[in-house]
């Protein structure tokens, strides 16, 4: 039985106050985090040092939202995994669709930084997913799997790894894939994994789907049986509705 995760992916919201306030709001309304759901909260970087001194000790997984695939350097601008690792972080977000899409996040470079990431004990979320001019031509399948491969391209262990299965057409938008859209997308990336590993890999392996989840579809969405929890962007910035989407998976 695989344990459902539920990470809320703040993006580039909340300042370093809010953000804290915000992770106390999730605290005081989920109360215990349960056996049956881990929980994880991915603020943009300059807010990770005061969330974590927030939610350490409750359960609650620290991520991030990116990291660079060298370990220090002449890189303006970005954020290695050790400095991630020190700031608190168990998880880090790569291969987003943002970043995919405005930062040149290609699959070889999704591909190195989740070998970095790896390579300092974190775990990783690969995010994979197709354009809606992609799943139009019926390529849905191709692109997923191409991104799967690509992303693993050398990991020989996926135990640290958990795939989220976030269509483009459906982040931040209101369309969510139907849960038989989206189970089917998921039981493909699962046959991509026993391929690449075996079956108890397959088997083992979370993988979240994202993409405009609400209290509302939450429930639906994780009773599939491919579907392990969810990356949640716009309703984690709410904490009654990020904890009602928690809530949902500790029930499915
Ligand atoms: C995301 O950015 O990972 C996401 C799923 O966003 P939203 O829930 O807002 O669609």
């Amino acid at each position: 039985m695989r344990k459902k995760i539920v990470v809320g992916n703040w993006k580039m919201n909340k300042t370093i106050s809010e953000a804290v306030e915000l992770s106390s709001a999730i605290i005081d309304q989920l109360g215990e985090v349960s056996a049956s759901c881990e929980v994880g909260i991915a603020p943009a970087f300059p807010a990770l040092s005061g969330v974590h001194g927030v939610i350490s000790g409750t359960g609650i997984h620290l991520a991030a939202q990116n990291c660079h695939y060298e370990d220090d350097g002449a890189f303006t601008g970005e954020v290695s995994v050790r400095m991630l690792d020190e700031a608190g972080c168990s998880y880090v977000i790569v291969g987003h669709s943002e970043r995919r899409q405005y930062f040149g996040d290609t699959n070889p470079v999704v591909n190195l930084k989740v070998k970095k990431a790896l390579s300092a004990g974190l775990n990783v979320i690969l995010c994979v997913g197709e354009t809606l001019d992609e799943r139009e031509k019926g390529i849905t399948t191709e692109v997923v799997t191409c991104q799967v491969k690509e992303g693993l391209e050398g990991v020989a262990d996926i135990g640290d790894i958990v795939i989220a299965y976030e269509p483009v057409w459906a982040i931040g938008t209101g369309k969510t894939a139907s849960s038989l859209q989206a189970q089917e997308v998921h039981a493909s990336i699962r046959a991509t994994v026993a391929g690449l590993y075996n079956e108890p890999a397959a088997a083992g392996v979370r993988i979240q789907y994202g993409g405009s989840v609400k209290p509302s579809n939450a429930e639906e969405l994780f009773a599939m049986p491919d579907i392990d929890g969810g990356l949640i962007g716009g309703a984690s910035l709410n904490a009654e509705d990020f904890v009602a989407i928690v809530k949902a998976a500790e029930k499915s």
